[in-house]
């Protein structure tokens, strides 16, 4: 079936077993289990001819938008459900609840108090939004107080902020690498990394996933270059490992290479307070040249962070384009973010409590059968195998009250496909186990 590659605009798609999605939408007599919202409007309601007329659409576009209807007219258009309030364990969906599997507010933070309190007064005091970019009129006091807390927080001499996490790796690596130069970057990495490089014109190679054979092999290969940089994650997004730090800083300071770690998914989640992946494996801060991250995860806000040296700080902030053409974090983004620093360092019962569901659920769902593949976080990857049966699953578990998300081809590879399942501090016992349950009923 052709909408199965919805993410895909290039050709060279995964192969795809139509028999399984008829099979799928039989179930439902061809009509949707799931209730797709309103998404659309009803834009899809119409023929196709809404993608004849556009010239601005390309042959592949158009492919592209007939496969969003195809899935969303099949039922199986999981994405964009619309939550009616916060999330959290539980959630709504048009007035019916639901139990949250797949939201990477790892602390269970959303909805704090302090937090929430700390956001409501900064609008008091700033207002809605900071009124323009770092450099020129959108800095506020809350903007250096949280750089201040948050560089303090890593071990690092400053830290600075950006407008999400996607921006703060475009503003490293276009600022540090050009075509003279090599990145050498985990085959798992996070797509914004790929992106920056492909944005700045700067050439890249990927090393196996957190083998430090294979990236060995590319820093003898390409120590002829004028810098490398290597880039690794702290916990994997879509497999719940976490990197081999202590391999991977061996090996740079063998090599004379510098080191990046993206944090999205290690901050508030490794190491003592969830200060991040080199606390985690008791390793100076100073062994990571830069640090970057999103604050959208642990840490329940948004925006994103570059940690490092004085020097590299203040040139990311007089050289970046994120830094200089994008506005400001909005006040109250930034007062959610020193809230939650402060929670973090007096509430250590979440991370226990973190850890203790995620060994839970793993083994559970392990012991049940599933193949959680190598995770060891609270990124929990329940691996299916086709697209269809990725799919299906999550819309089968949709209809069984729980929203887990679905992860195809391509962001993750061919037959990988699986549902990305997250454990929280705010899941107690009885939720994991009533959705363990669920799982089990499905097993059999
Ligand atoms: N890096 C990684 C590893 C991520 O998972 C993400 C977002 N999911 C980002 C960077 C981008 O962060 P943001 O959402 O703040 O742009």
């Amino acid at each position: 079936m052709r909408f199965l590659k919805l993410f895909e605009l290039s050709n060279s798609g995964g192969d795809i077993n139509s028999d399984t999605f008829d099979k799928l939408s039989n179930q439902t007599n061809g009509r949707s289990a799931l209730e797709p919202g309103n998404t659309f409007d009803s834009f899809f309601d119409q023929n196709n001819h809404f993608v004849k007329r556009n010239k601005l659409l390309s042959s592949r576009q158009k492919k592209k938008l007939v496969q969003i209807k195809s899935a969303y007219k099949s039922g199986v258009y999981t994405f964009h459900q619309a939550l009616d309030y916060k999330s959290g364990p539980e959630v709504e969906l048009d007035g019916n609840s639901y139990k949250m599997l797949s939201s990477y507010d790892y602390l269970g933070l959303i909805g704090h108090p302090k937090i929430e309190n700390a956001a409501i007064r900064a609008i008091r005091k700033f207002g809605t939004g900071s009124g323009g970019v770092r450099l020129l009129t959108g800095t506020n006091k809350l903007h250096l107080k949280l750089e201040k807390i948050f560089a303090d927080f890593k071990g690092t001499e400053a830290s600075a902020t950006f407008s999400s996490g996607y921006n703060a790796n475009l503003a490293v690596i276009s600022v540090l690498m050009d075509a003279k130069d090599m990145v050498l970057v985990d085959s798992k990495i996070h797509q914004s990394t790929i992106d920056a490089c492909k944005l700045s014109g700067v050439p890249y190679r990927r090393f196996e996933h957190n083998n430090p054979d294979s990236l060995e092999d590319l820093l003898k290969r390409y120590s002829f270059s004028r810098k490398v940089l290597v880039i690794s994650e702290g916990v994997f997004s879509m497999d719940g490992d976490i990197c081999d730090l202590p391999n991977i800083v061996a090996l740079k300071n063998k090599y004379n290479a510098s080191l990046m770690i993206d944090e999205a998914h290690s901050l508030g989640v490794l190491g003592k307070n969830g200060r991040g992946v080199d606390s985690h494996f008791n390793i100076p801060p100073a062994e990571v040249d830069i640090f970057v991250g999103s604050f959208s995860k642990g840490v329940p806000a948004n925006g994103g962070f570059i940690a490092a040296t004085k020097e590299l700080i203040i040139l990311f902030q007089h050289a970046s384009t994120p830094y200089i053409f994008s506005a400001a974090q909005s006040p109250s983004t930034a007062a959610s973010i020193i809230a939650t620093i402060e929670v973090m360092g007096n509430e250590s019962e979440r991370f226990e409590k973190l850890w203790g569901n995620t060994k839970f659920f793993i083994s559970e769902l392990n012991r049940i059968g599933y193949n959680t593949g190598v995770s060891s976080s609270p990124i929990v990857p329940v691996i299916l195998g086709s697209d269809e049966m990725a799919l299906g699953f999550s819309r089968k578990l949709f209809e069984l009250g729980i929203l887990a998300t679905p992860v195809i081809y391509p962001a993750v590879p061919k037959n990988e496909a699986r549902l990305r399942l997250c454990v929280t501090a705010a899941q107690d016992r009885l939720f994991l186990e009533e959705c363990l349950g669920v799982f089990e009923k499905l097993k059999s």
